[in-house]
């Protein structure tokens, strides 16, 4: 999509700080980190949100998700971590392209608020 901000950073239009890349997922870091260790895993292709997945998704994000436990063993978060996918307004998504929170380091909070 030619106007989403991480199909530019997945087409390299814009720079990110890249951990992990294969032909269909890309890890990078979050340009504002909540956490020592915070980064935002994407599929390639563009979908919208967790709302907007489609069954010719399911590889994709199977795949994504058998990755989660590599990217992190390579971040050193051996101890833990949290996934977080926000969708939509309530769950106050801001880049409309899915993706993972990796977040890492730190003890985190529950609820989440
Ligand atoms: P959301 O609020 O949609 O779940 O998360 C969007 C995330 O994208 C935020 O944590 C925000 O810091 C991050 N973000 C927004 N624009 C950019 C960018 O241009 N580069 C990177 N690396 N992260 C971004
Ligand atoms: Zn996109």
């Amino acid at each position: 999509m030619s106007d989403c901000i991480f199909c530019k950073i997945v087409n390299k239009e814009i720079p990110s700080n890249v951990i992990y890349e294969d032909d269909v997922i890309l890890a990078f870091h979050d340009l504002e980190p909540q956490a020592p260790v915070h980064l935002l895993i994407v599929t390639k292709k563009h979908i919208p949100s967790l709302d907007l997945i489609e069954f010719e998704d399911m590889e994709a994000l199977g795949w994504l998700m058998s990755k989660v436990k590599d990217i992190a063993k390579n971040m050193g978060l051996d101890n833990g971590y949290r996934l977080v996918c926000n969708c939509g307004e309530d769950g106050l998504q801001t880049v409309n392209h899915l993706h993972f929170h990796l977040l890492g380091k730190r003890k985190m909070l529950w609820p989440p608020g």
